[in-house]
């Protein structure tokens, strides 16, 4: 059984933690209540705030009108137990370890010294409860550490509205005015698309052809009909974002509350040939992150563009609600405050393609982003590059004409590959750790 790595790896050479440019609470105010929401398997570019030609995302939209809208995010890795764990406990697969939803079956995270968001709000006073709602995020995982409530479905997973409803029945036997950090995950969109009925009502139109055709999508019957029931289920997700959004405005938590919604990964729904997800491209890479502040805190209502992970949520939300991190989670956090001027160092963020073996492997295993340049690094030495200027949807492969990018990006996964393959088999050599932190790659 493997344990999760301790190395710690990071992209910039410092991870600052600060509330640069924010409010915070005056000393005697409570501190701000949390509630996360994480829609499972929800590309960005499928919702209203994101650019979406259909009305997929009301209630979500309506959030971000008042929130801050992080344009630019991108999973550690496009499966659903990794890709948690990453956002609860800002550290990549790399360094958590937990590279599949089921390769690691009964063996639990965090048990290494990586701590998750739910034991920092215990520690810092919070009542803590997550209702998720399927298989791979259940209490056999360790996604569970440090919730006082932890609730699961009885069977593999469970509809939006039945996890909704019993996270909205927790907060309400919850008193006003003590602190909460609530997670909430929804299953919907997740295959296979089968909306509900009323939710069901989305057809084959013209803007969908575009859409398809400026990914490079083939508008086969199966695309078509899988792009519209997906539709159909994000417009149910949403539904429990508004129901949510619309229960802490009733009970006057609204103004003391951090509402965060985001996914885990997207979806391919036929782009690259892909249905599902567990692979590196961008549609199934990049995900919403809408952050609502509570009242006087956080950033001004906007959207930021910076590319980001979605390691930074947690380092973005504890500023924003300058809730500090003491020494060891600040040294933990592999991400970084957005909305401080950290980012400015970073160059890259990367992602890493699911371990999981399912007959499909594409022979891609990481994806090395920046804001010039996607880098797709292969087992098989057929590499690829993509202009993130021009080609975001990865049509055109740049890498024959730019091979001295691609050399310094692949030399760079090298490295990293190379130190967690000597990290899990013992201890770091000396002359690697110096070289990672020459590069400002670890701390
Ligand atoms: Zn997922």
């Amino acid at each position: 059984m493997r344990s999760p790595s301790r190395w710690h790896l990071t992209f910039t050479a410092c991870v600052a933690i600060g509330a640069c440019g924010q409010t915070g609470p005056g000393d005697d105010a409570p501190p701000a209540s949390v509630v996360i929401v994480t829609i499972d398997t929800l590309r960005a570019d499928h919702i209203g705030a994101y650019g979406y030609f259909r009305d997929t995302s009301p209630n979500l939209d309506a959030l971000a009108a008042e929130a801050t809208v992080f344009e630019n995010v991108i999973t550690t890795m496009s499966t659903t137990l990794p890709a948690h764990v990453s956002l609860m406990t800002s550290t990549h697969p790399m360094t958590h370890g937990i590279k599949g939803n089921f390769a690691h079956m009964g063996e639990q995270f965090g048990l290494d010294g990586i701590r998750t968001a739910a034991e920092v709000f215990t520690q810092k006073g919070y009542t803590t409860a997550a209702f998720v709602s399927a298989a791979p995020l259940k209490d056999h995982t360790g996604i569970q550490i440090g919730f006082e409530h932890f609730d699961q479905p009885d069977g593999r997973d469970r509809l939006n509205a039945e996890t909704t409803d019993l996270a909205l029945g927790w907060l309400e036997g919850r008193p006003a005015d003590s602190p909460f950090f609530l997670w909430v995950h929804l299953w919907d969109p997740h295959a296979p698309y089968e909306p509900l009925p009323e939710y069901d009502v989305y057809s084959t139109d013209e803007g969908l052809f575009e859409f398809f055709e400026e990914r490079g999508i083939e508008p086969s019957e199966r695309n078509l009909r899988w792009n519209n029931a997906y539709d159909g289920e994000i417009r149910y997700a949403d539904a429990q974002v508004g129901r949510l959004a619309g229960a802490l405005r009733d009970t006057g938590r609204w103004d003391t509350t951090a509402m965060v919604v985001t996914s885990d990964h997207g979806e391919g729904l036929g782009q690259h040939g892909w249905r599902d997800h567990g692979t590196i491209h961008n549609e199934q890479l990049f995900v919403p992150l809408v952050i609502k502040w509570p009242s006087g805190m956080g950033a001004r209502p906007g959207r930021v563009a910076t590319l980001a992970s979605s390691l930074d949520v947690l380092p973005t939300l504890f500023a924003g609600i300058a809730l500090r991190p003491d020494a060891g989670l600040e040294a933990q956090f592999e991400g970084l405050d957005l909305l401080s001027d950290a980012t400015d160092e970073r160059d890259y963020v990367l992602a890493e393609r699911t371990h999981r073996e399912r007959g499909w492997d594409d022979g891609l295993r990481y994806a090395l982003l920046s804001n010039e340049w996607k880098y797709l690094f292969a087992t098989d030495g057929v590499d690829r590059l993509y202009d993130m200027q021009t080609d975001r949807h990865e049509l055109q492969d740049a890498l024959e004409h730019q091979a001295a990018i691609a050399e310094a990006m692949s030399e760079l996964i090298e490295l990293l590959r190379t130190a967690e393959q000597e990290h899990t088999q013992g201890e770091l050599p000396p002359e690697r750790a110096e070289q990672l932190r020459a590069l400002g790659y670890i701390q």
